[in-house]
């Protein structure tokens, strides 16, 4: 080959490479000068992109964190499962996000937490630590977005979903004047949060039919979604859940007909999670009510807490990330800590 044309050749590939690394200016949430993959500028973080984040963060750091798909949705789209840390440690914590549509900040949220963790992995932090040090115990069961059908409903209406019988009910909802951005359930009108066995069909708020809140299905596990998570949590034991959603601030912790083990548990994780965040805490007064955490903590008889990071607007406007981001970030690191490298002495 010609001088020249190699020449011309190398040109192409770095014009290529310059072209195609995301500008990275406005993200001081992060360290100064990272090029990050996990959009936090942007209102609507998509299904797809979450996606194309996992199999390009998946690429880049292969030793801490692989992926699986673990059933396909009514609508054709995956539930994902991460594993973050250490794949061979034997105490695991599981984290969730947007079970419910409308709080897809979660996924955002989750997401961008778990790239700064990698990038920063082998780093050594302000406490004299690498987050390797810290969390080299554990590894993290990710569940980013376990409703992925009705966040494209709630960020995209009508061409969000396909199938007759989907967009019948949906635009007769939206007759009635519900905006479907407000939607919490499935694209099949189930509210997968209390799809699940433990209390099943005792929410007090239930919906008689499929709704965009609140209906608890057919039966319990009747949907794929809830199905495939049930199946994680029967099968692996975790040393605690943290499940993300955006209504109120607040954290609900614990649940009615826990053992007083667990409650004590309920209270120590509820310490690590306010310490960070100020949510402001709160124990259940009702009975469990199908929810992913009441089944969790009867199951496994081991602590689930619920982390409201918005305050009352639906979905969470993007302006708020980076305060939310802030407070949230540090959260996983003190996990780790706590139910890893302490448990192991
Ligand atoms: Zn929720």
């Amino acid at each position: 080959m010609k001088t020249g044309v190699i020449f011309f050749l190398k040109m192409t590939m770095l014009l290529t490479v310059a072209v195609s690394v995301p500008a990275a200016s406005h993200m001081d949430v992060y360290a100064a000068e990272e090029v990050h993959i996990v959009d936090t500028e942007e209102q609507i973080y998509s299904y797809g992109e979450m996606v194309y984040d996992i199999l390009s963060l998946t690429a880049k750091y292969d030793e801490i964190l692989s992926f699986e798909r673990l059933t396909k949705t009514s609508q054709g789209r995956y539930v994902y499962l991460l594993k973050f840390g250490n794949p061979d440690a034997d105490r695991k914590i599981l984290i969730t996000a947007s079970i419910h549509a409308r709080e897809y900040m979660t996924s955002q949220l989750v997401m961008s937490m778990l790239e700064e963790y990698l990038s920063e992995y082998d780093a050594v932090q302000r406490n004299g630590k690498s987050y390797k040090d810290s969390m080299g115990n554990l590894c993290f069961y990710i569940l980013p977005m376990i409703n992925p059908d009705g966040v494209a409903i709630s960020q995209y209406g009508l061409s969000g979903v396909s199938g007759n019988k989907e967009k019948e009910w949906l635009s007769n909802k939206e007759n009635e004047g519900y905006s479907l951005t407000q939607i919490k359930a499935n694209a099949g009108g189930t509210d997968l949060n209390r799809n699940f066995p433990t209390g099943f069909g005792t929410d007090k708020n239930k919906a008689k039919e499929p709704s965009l809140l609140n209906y608890p299905g057919k039966a319990p596990l009747s949907e794929p979604e809830s199905q495939a998570v049930a199946e994680v949590i029967d099968e692996i034991h975790f040393e605690a859940c943290i499940n993300y959603h955006t209504q109120g601030e607040v954290l609900y912790y614990g649940m009615i007909g826990n053992t007083k083990a667990n409650e004590k548990k309920n209270d120590e994780l509820m310490r690590i999670v306010y310490k960070h965040t100020r949510y402001y805490p709160i124990l259940p007064k009702d009975m469990p009510n199908g929810s992913l955490s009441d089944y969790f903590q009867r199951i496994q008889n081991e602590p689930s807490i619920t982390v409201e990071i918005g305050r009352l607007e639906n979905p969470v406007p993007i302006d708020q990330f980076k305060a939310i981001y802030k407070k949230n970030f540090p959260v996983w690191e003190e996990l780790a800590i706590k139910y890893g490298t302490e448990a192991k002495k």
